[in-house]
């Protein structure tokens, strides 16, 4: 039998904070525990938010929490090539479609929308209003054209067409931390027409983590709650693009004092200022509720 994977996916536009200390301890926990593996994967497509002094200070950060992972670590925005080619896979079943409207225009057009049927447009799992399909209307010679002038462009997924293709139900193994199973179902449809290809990188967040996932051969996804409605989109891409779906855990995310989701923007306290505060690995395992030392 193969051996479980896990992996660790930080984004390297800050430093890290007690609540990817704890999605990382958990990984590793968890891939002990099964014999598995872990990994690291920066995720780093991002190309005007990333830094590697941030991805240097992921490197210091993990080691100093006695973390150890394989080598080479998959480097995101090493691949662009990769995710370019699984992109064109999608399109070529007709599953996509490109969409040149600014923020502006979707914010305007869904007001209009708002205003003349007095009722609120609906919204995806992170609150974003849903696409309300301008450029779905385009015809393929006005979308060609547009594209050969140079005009700028995202690539969004035609849920239509998903879902005329793949209607499903759509099943995913979900797993506790105690290793009971349960198959869940996902509900990809209401993330509307969401972007997979960013109009300034050549691919995005959901698309390369769908397929980093299945070439790294990752076998058990735990990330945080913060992601548990991507996962619904992750799995349809998944049957879409022919790649085995994972096993997911999303755990409970670390709060700071005042009840708030800890985050990079907030400058919440930070890994490293614990550290120059004299705090110890150790304690930091023990006040997220892991054993002092890497069980083995
Ligand atoms: N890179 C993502 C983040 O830092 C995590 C992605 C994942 O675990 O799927 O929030």
């Amino acid at each position: 039998m193969t051996k479980p994977v896990f992996r660790f996916a930080p984004s390297p536009n800050g430093r890290l904070h007690l609540g990817h200390a704890y999605s990382a301890l958990l990984n590793d926990t968890l891939a002990r525990r099964l014999n598995g593996r872990f990994l690291l994967r920066i995720e780093d497509i991002d190309i005007t938010r990333c830094r590697p002094e941030y991805e240097s200070a992921i490197d210091e950060d993990l080691r100093w929490l006695g973390l150890e992972w394989e080598k080479p670590v998959r480097r995101q925005s090493e691949y662009f090539a990769d995710y370019r080619k699984t992109f064109q896979a999608l399109k070529g079943k007709g599953l996509a479609y490109p969409c040149f409207c600014s923020r502006k225009e979707i914010a305007q057009k869904i007001e209009a929308v708002e205003a003349e049927s007095g009722k609120e447009w609906p919204r995806d799992p992170d609150g974003a209003p849903l696409y309300p399909g301008i450029c779905r209307k385009l015809s393929d010679d006005e979308a060609a054209r547009r594209i050969e002038a140079g005009e700028p462009h995202a690539w969004r997924i035609d849920m239509q067409a998903a879902r005329q293709l793949l209607p499903g139900p759509h099943t995913f193994t979900r797993f506790t931390l105690d290793g009971d199973e349960e198959i869940a179902e996902a509900d990809p449809w209401r993330w509307g027409d969401a972007v997979i290809v960013r109009k300034d990188v050549p691919t995005s967040y959901h698309l390369s983590v769908v397929l980093d996932d299945a070439l790294q051969g990752v076998t058990h996804v735990v990330r945080g709650q913060d992601l548990e409605a991507a996962t619904d989109l992750h799995v349809l891409l998944q049957k879409l693009l022919e790649l085995p779906t994972p096993r997911y855990h999303h755990h409970g995310l670390i709060l700071d004092p005042g009840g708030d989701k800890l985050a990079k923007s907030r400058k919440s306290e930070a890994l490293h200022e614990l550290r120059e505060q004299g705090v110890t690995p150790a304690e930091i395992r023990q006040r997220l509720g892991f054993q002092p030392t890497p069980s083995t």
